[in-house]
């Protein structure tokens, strides 16, 4: 039988054995992707290969999932794509979104011991390619699946903006039941792969008494438990590590045990059943997150109010930026166009009462992002101005606590994990 680009290979050379997938070559060299997610090359006259399974073999097989228990909950999967839904093409080697969320189920079948699911397809989509628009329309199926019944919903999603998708499920979704994201760092093809235990841990926060939006991701390198954090306190902090988001300005909610699933909680939250399910997805996307940087023009000041509704200010420190800044901020508030002061600290909370230029911020008429991620901050004005364009209610509605996302306690101003 012929040996194709896809299937499973033992790859012998120069006494050793390498166990992997023929992947394509530009170079006319033999490339063989390792079980350890590595690709290695070898001169074609130096290597012999023997054929171990068809790519269609691997591939095409389908397990059946069982048939519903009706002593498990019904949870509902809603898979928007990234990593966790992502296997590696053979044709390029890239890492693409192909998997169903059904397929995701078939690939960690110890889901379907924690509950039923009704698995939906919304996006197939690397999250850095999400946009606003695609986050009401989530809203709508979640909104959907809860009405239909389900006792919680999962969202799979990449994890570069999964913390903006999850404020905004968040500002738009009163919740009776849990409301789960989860991701993973590393594709399912790679040994160390974290997305069947986030996916289990979602899982079990997903049947838990945890009504709010959360997102479920490694708690540390191990795979020893997972932390479930508050959806609009949570931050991507590492680009590749397994336990990349941190709960900021916050503790976490609780963490999952992995394998036991225990749960054990460290926030007051709210409980199943305690709320009404409302939906609202009126946004306004077109706001913006402007950072200062020394030196930089307040021009861009200008550009972003030619251009958008609402303007989030990403500071140094408390909440600055330099003195000739200052007018420009005062000419986009008169244009009606709301300044909300974030930090580029990212941990702590804005005070512009302590330096002149932020007292002189304050005068030109911008609100204090308190101690809201900038990221967060950001959705939220967009949520907000889907809701009034009056800049004294916008403001009222910003410096309220809507949906977890303004902490009061200074005790909890940090990076937590
Ligand atoms: N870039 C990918 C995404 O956000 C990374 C991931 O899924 O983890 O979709």
């Amino acid at each position: 039988m012929t040996i194709e680009e896809g299937d499973a290979v033992l790859a012998r050379c120069e006494g050793n054995t390498f166990e992997g997938v023929l992947m394509p070559s530009t170079t006319g060299t033999t490339v063989v992707k390792l079980k350890n997610g590595y690709n290695m090359g070898f001169k074609p006259d130096n290597v012999t290969l023997e054929l171990i399974g068809k790519k269609s073999d691997m591939t095409g097989a389908k397990v059946a999932l069982p048939g519903p228990n009706p002593d498990l909950p019904n949870i509902s999967i809603l898979s928007t794509g990234g990593t966790i839904a992502s296997k590696v093409d053979y044709r390029t080697g890239a890492v693409t979104s192909q998997f169903t969320a059904e397929d995701i189920l078939l690939a960690i079948p110890e889901l379907t011991t924690i509950a039923n699911y009704h698995a939906r397809v919304c996006y197939s989509i690397l999250s850095e390619n999400m946009r606003p628009e695609y986050w009401v329309k989530l809203a709508e199926e979640v909104y959907n699946e809860i009405k239909a019944g389900a006792d919680g919903v999962i969202i799979t999603h990449g994890t570069d903006t999964m913390m903006y998708t999850a404020a905004a499920i968040a500002f738009m979704i009163e919740t009776p039941v849990p409301i789960v994201f989860v991701g993973s760092q590393r594709s399912a093809d790679r040994p160390s792969s974290d997305n069947a235990m986030n996916a289990i841990c979602a899982a079990k926060v997903a049947t838990s008494d945890i009504a709010e939006v959360t997102l479920v991701m490694h708690g540390t390198t191990s795979d020893d438990h997972c932390l479930i954090h508050r959806g609009t306190k949570v931050r991507k902090m590492h680009t590749s590590r397994r336990d990349a988001f941190q709960s900021i300005n916050s503790r976490p909610l609780g963490r999952v045990e992995y394998p036991s699933g225990e749960i054990t909680t460290y926030l007051e939250h709210a409980r199943r059943g305690e709320r009404e399910l409302s939906i609202n997805t009126n946004i306004e996307p077109r706001c913006t997150l402007v950072k200062y940087t020394p030196g930089a023009s307040p021009e861009a000041l200008l550009f972003a109010s030619a251009n958008y509704k609402g303007i989030v200010l990403e500071g140094t420190g408390l909440g600055h930026v330099s003195t000739e800044w200052i007018p420009f901020i005062e000419r986009t508030i008169e244009a009606g166009i709301p300044v909300i002061v974030t930090s580029q600290c990212i941990s702590g909370r804005v005070c512009d009462r302590v330096y002149d230029t932020g007292r002189d911020i304050l005068k030109a008429g911008a609100v204090e992002g308190e101690d809201m991620l900038p990221e967060v901050a950001l959705v939220k004005l967009m949520w907000a101005l889907g809701q009034t364009s009056d800049i004294d209610e916008v403001w009222k509605l910003m410096t309220t606590d809507m949906a977890g996302e303004i902490t009061r306690s200074s005790r909890t101003w940090g990076v937590y994990s």
